[in-house]
């Protein structure tokens, strides 16, 4: 029988008893306060009292026919579910035995019958407070046990008398050590007298204080705290506790150290960031102002760096500035600062350093610490730097203006070769403009068709009979006129656009064979430069023989000449791509040889058929020794691997003489003919046909 009105914010009563007239009586004095369930047996009440709508309280009859109350209540205490629910007995038994048995069994109160209604009403409401603020007791001391913060309660006089497992595990004092004692045992000396007063004043005014604060473990270590104090008064108002809990702030503060450094320094090299970089340069400069000082900052940026991590990967090109940082932190002082502003750029400053000549020496230093050669995860590397030098106060006032010209004195430094410093001068702005602007004009050359190609023809030396040409590109500018091709070949290699032009070159050579086959002039051979990044790039066979087939040129008609830095930055993939090559009958020469690192010993892997001299060496034949020294070896050489030897840049007869004594093959150069353009070389080579 339940009652209709039953509304869920009041809580469930139980009541128990075999006589309907009892049930009605007690159910009559509890309603109104309460939602009532009656149960007229034994079983129906264990039923419903392990409902989800479990009962906060079980008036229950003793004596009962079938099951009595005293075997409801200790089936009740069995079953988990049920074993907490508070029990009154109900019974006209007034024996002591039957009480003490249903106390035993944890009934928590007994009620005579005939039951007055408000004794009924006021020990029902007392029982129930009491199980809830019990209930919050137990969760209050589970809160307090397992809390992850430490929580000390000291009493009105500020002794402690209670501490958590937490308070231990970060103290290391257990309960026992510290009970009765003032909680400035903790204290680390690290917060002062006037900082205490603060917080004890907050205390008293507001009841509560929250602040950080330093604190010393049992064991001595001294760390971070994030603490609350509040107190808790008695309704007279006195203070009865104090109740300061507290988390270690120490793994936070040392994340926040980490976040700061990793804020201010570069990930990868663990070196000082540009935001580093520029906190302290400042500083430097504001010194140098005062003291009338010199700084010194160095622009670095590695020689064709992304060449190598677009070829070999990521993870190498990260190797290899890892180790680039490690040299050049070695390469200065303790108190000079490096730093790295992203990519291969690094920064180095020189702080009191009073003259360019400690700079200079320095980056002398520089350069010939990261010449050495690398060993990244077993490949064998080899990087330059170009470096550009300002100086405080002669190139620059403020810190923008000396990284600008820094900048522009490291492109140069590009722009002249590589792997060598310059420090700035005003000139430099000037050139660097027309850098940028060649560059913006590079981009339409394309487009407009201003290039052009010419052919230098290349003789057999013994019987002066013309064996083909070299194709050399040029380029028509519609302001600037004839731009060389030593201009603005490396400023296309460096942003890209030598593809294009690579390609563009190929396509109108063998467009010019075709036509030139066409008209009788057959059995040259013409050589085509290929620029580093054209040479590695890795559809180059594939396109090259496109471009045979589409104007139906032989291979044999067509000769590469790559330069010693082509092969020599990654060899292993060079002689795959030289094979490939090879396989599809088309010749290699190497352009320019003995300018670069001539690794002999790599020379005999790669499958070429032809080496240049390269000019420098052929001007000062035979008055320079050296020079003629070495051309005489570039030749032997050659001869000893069964290569062919062309000496480009032949002028005079005393070279072109100089050369065939010493067996050289063929001769390129103004003494046999300046370059040509198309039609001038076809009137040449009819000529000699
Ligand atoms: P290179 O391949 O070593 O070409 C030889 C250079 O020497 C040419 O300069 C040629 O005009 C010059 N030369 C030839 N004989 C003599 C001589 O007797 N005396 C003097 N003083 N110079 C002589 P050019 O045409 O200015 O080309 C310069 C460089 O530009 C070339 O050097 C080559 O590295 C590059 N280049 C030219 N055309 C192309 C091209 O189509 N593609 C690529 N990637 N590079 C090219
Ligand atoms: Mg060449
Ligand atoms: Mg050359």
């Amino acid at each position: 029988m339940n009652t209709p009105q039953n509304t869920p914010e009041k809580p469930l009563i139980l009541l128990v008893d075999d006589m309907p007239a009892n049930l009605h009586v007690l159910a009559a004095a509890l309603k109104a306060e309460h939602r009532i369930k009656t149960a007229t047996s034994g079983l129906a009440a264990l039923d419903l009292a392990d409902r989800e709508d479990r009962p906060e309280l079980i008036l229950l009859d003793v004596m009962m026919p079938g099951m009595n109350g005293i075997e409801v209540l200790r089936h009740l205490r069995e079953k988990p579910a049920t074993r907490d629910i508070p029990v009154i007995f109900v019974s006209a038994d007034t024996s002591e035995q039957s009480q003490l048995e249903g106390l035993e069994l944890g009934a928590d109160d007994y009620l005579t019958k005939p039951v007055v209604t408000t004794v009924l009403v006021a020990r029902v409401r007392n029982l129930l407070q009491r199980k809830r603020a019990e209930a919050q007791l137990r969760l209050a001391a589970h809160v307090f046990e397992h809390s992850g913060e430490a929580i000390l309660i000291t009493d009105g006089k500020n002794r402690i008398t209670e501490a958590n497992p937490a308070f231990t595990r970060m103290t290391g004092y257990t309960l026992d050590e510290v009970r009765g004692q003032d909680p400035r045992i903790l204290s680390s000396g690290r917060t002062s007298r006037e900082e205490y007063a603060e917080m004890w004043q907050a205390i008293h005014q507001n009841g509560f204080w929250q602040g950080e604060m330093w604190d010393r473990c049992k064991n001595g270590a001294v760390y971070p705290k994030l603490m609350t104090i509040s107190v808790v008064r008695n309704p007279q108002g006195d203070i009865d506790f104090f109740i300061s809990s507290f988390a270690d702030l120490s793994e936070q503060k040392a994340n926040e150290e980490k976040i700061r450094h990793l804020a201010h320094h570069d990930a990868l090299t663990g070196l000082p960031n540009r935001m580093h970089l520029q906190i302290s340069l400042e500083q430097s400069l504001a010194t140098a102002r005062r003291d009338h000082a010199e700084v010194a900052l160095m622009f670095i940026d590695l020689d064709r760096f992304k060449i190598i991590n677009d070829t070999l990967g990521h993870n190498i090109g990260d190797g290899l500035l890892v180790e680039v940082a490690r040299r050049l932190r070695d390469s200065v002082r303790d108190s000079d600062l490096v730093a790295r502003l992203g990519g291969d750029e690094f920064v180095v400053a020189l702080n009191d350093c009073d003259t360019a000549n400690a700079a200079a020496h320095i980056a002398e230093k520089i350069l010939a610490n990261l010449a050495q050669p690398y060993q990244i995860e077993g490949n064998p590397l080899h990087t330059t730097p170009s470096i550009g030098i300002s100086i405080y106060p002669h190139d620059g006032g403020d810190l923008d203006t000396l990284m600008k010209n820094a900048d522009t004195a490291m492109y140069h430094a590009k722009a002249v070769g590589r792997n060598n410093f310059q420090f700035f001068s005003e000139g430099m702005n000037k050139s660097t403009n027309d850098r940028l602007m060649l560059e913006n004009s590079l981009h339409q050359a394309l487009q407009r068709d201003e290039f052009t190609v010419h052919y230098q023809p290349q003789a057999d030396m013994r019987s002066g009979r013309l064996v083909g040409a070299e194709a050399l590109i040029r380029w028509q500018h519609p302001e600037r006129g004839m731009v060389s091709p030593l201009q603005f070949i490396p400023l296309a290699e460096e942003n890209g656009m030598i593809l294009a032009i690579g390609t563009w070159v190929l396509r109108e050579v063998c467009r010019q064979i075709k036509a030139w086959r066409e008209q009788g002039l057959n059995g040259l051979r013409f050589a085509v430069n290929l620029s580093p990044r054209q040479f590695r790039h890795e559809k180059l066979v594939d396109d090259i023989l496109a471009i045979l087939a589409e104007f139906e040129v032989p291979a044999a008609a067509l000769e590469l000449e790559i330069t010693e830095s082509s092969v020599m930055d990654n060899p292993d993939a060079a002689v795959l791509q030289l094979k490939k090559l090879n396989q599809h009958g088309l010749s290699i020469a190497i352009d320019d040889f003995g300018t670069g690192y001539s690794s002999l010993n790599y020379l005999k892997r790669f499958p070429v058929s032809k080496l240049k001299i390269d000019r420098s060496f052929v001007m000062d034949i035979p008055g320079d020794a050296n020079d003629t020294a070495i051309a005489i070896a570039v030749i032997q050489l050659a001869k000893s691997l069964g290569l062919n030897v062309v000496a480009e840049g032949v002028e005079t007869a005393e070279q072109q003489q100089f050369l065939e004594e010493q067996g050289c093959d063929f001769l390129q150069g103004y003494r046999y003919s300046k370059p040509l353009d198309a039609a001038a070389f076809a009137e040449f080579a009819l000529a000699r046909a």
